[in-house]
């Protein structure tokens, strides 16, 4: 939904009228696969400053509009039963969605959880594992927002990103939107130190405001019937290291997830997930390891069973999709946008 040419053909749609009609076509056609990723749900106003408001996919109220609105017109799958449909071959049922969310954040058990169980829904949690293991842990995005929010330096200057202004709150966001795009193809290691070279140098004491899940909440998810899988250990762009590297960070995750919960699903979502992030060379190694599919955010809706299962689309939101929009973006209408701004981007 981040991509203008898609959010504009998606408004356009919403308001002129059709989705009703197009969620009648929806009755009768199968094997379509919409599935839905979130990473946090909440109001970034109230958070401080201290986490990536771009992270937040739906308000709370956002949420369980949208929750019941598929409760009442969809069919939600588990990741079980879509495992299941693959390995027998067997067609998906029309309207057919699974619920996904990234990360491992806290508001997943604070928030969603309850509106999830509340209307019964299953959901998969895809977790990035290295980050659950010692409170007070963040994602580097949330660190470097963080410090550009809090900081009372007017200028950042560091040799690796450059040179930016930081008097004006327009003039902070740029920075974040900037150094973001700069960090994203480094490897975690060096992200890591670079964090902590930005930081100092904005003289921000960090706040952790334990954000993320803990073990013991992911157990106790666990029983109360939530899907856990790989998401990798320490969340690298696994299209910029070797392919063995990538499948070893999954296998990681994994191997977290069935330490703590005893058990997980042959499921993996790549970090970050637009094409560029996804590595070719890794589906055989997948695929080899047992792994039976693997999702991506490339936005768009899955068409079985000829889709690449390891590459599969996933549509993702922000609080400033409204309910029609929402709507619509669960038509084939919105498959047909994905498909043709692929094409136009050469992003296939
Ligand atoms: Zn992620």
């Amino acid at each position: 939904m981040e991509n203008r040419l898609v959010g504009f053909g998606a408004r356009s749609i919403s308001r002129s009228g059709l989705v009703p009609v197009l969620e009648t076509l929806e009755v009768h056609r199968a094997n379509l696969l919409r599935i839905l990723v979130y990473h946090r749900i909440g109001n970034p106003a109230a958070e401080d400053g201290l986490l990536d408001p771009t992270l937040v996919n739906a308000t709370t109220e956002q949420f369980e509009q949208q929750m019941r609105f598929l409760r009442e017109n969809y069919r939600l799958l588990s990741i079980v039963d879509l495992l299941r449909a693959i390995e027998n071959r067997e067609p998906l049922p029309p309207k057919s969605i699974m619920v996904t969310f990234d990360d491992g954040y806290r508001c997943f058990g604070d928030i969603a959880w309850p509106i999830l169980e509340r209307y019964q829904i299953p959901a998969l949690m895809f977790l990035a594992t290295g980050y659950l293991s010692a409170s007070g842990q963040m994602f580097w995005w949330d660190r470097l927002y963080q410090g550009l929010h809090k900081t009372r330096r007017t200028r950042l200057s560091l040799p690796q990103i450059g040179d930016y202004p930081l008097e004006t709150e327009q003039q902070r966001w740029a920075a974040f939107i900037g150094i973001k795009k700069q960090i994203r193809p480094i490897d975690n290691p060096s992200v890591v130190r670079l964090l902590d070279q930005i930081v100092g140098e904005l003289d921000v004491v960090p706040q952790a405001p334990d954000c993320l899940l803990t073990w013991s909440d992911v157990r106790s998810l666990h029983a109360r019937g939530c899907f856990f899988a790989a998401h990798t250990r320490n969340h690298p762009i696994l299209s910029r290291i070797p392919a063995q590297a990538g499948l070893q960070e999954i296998r990681d995750s994994q191997q977290d997830i069935i330490r703590e919960i005893g058990a997980t699903l042959p499921v993996v979502a790549y970090p970050s997930g637009h094409a560029s992030d996804c590595s070719a060379e890794l589906t055989p190694l997948l695929s080899r390891d047992g792994f039976k599919l693997a999702m991506s955010s490339i936005p768009g809706i899955n068409v079985l069973p000829c889709q690449d299962l390891y590459r599969l689309k996933r549509i993702g939101l922000s609080p400033r999709v409204s309910m029609s929009i929402f709507r619509m973006v669960l038509t084939s209408v919105y498959r047909h946008y994905c498909t043709i701004q692929e094409k136009i981007f050469h992003k296939g």
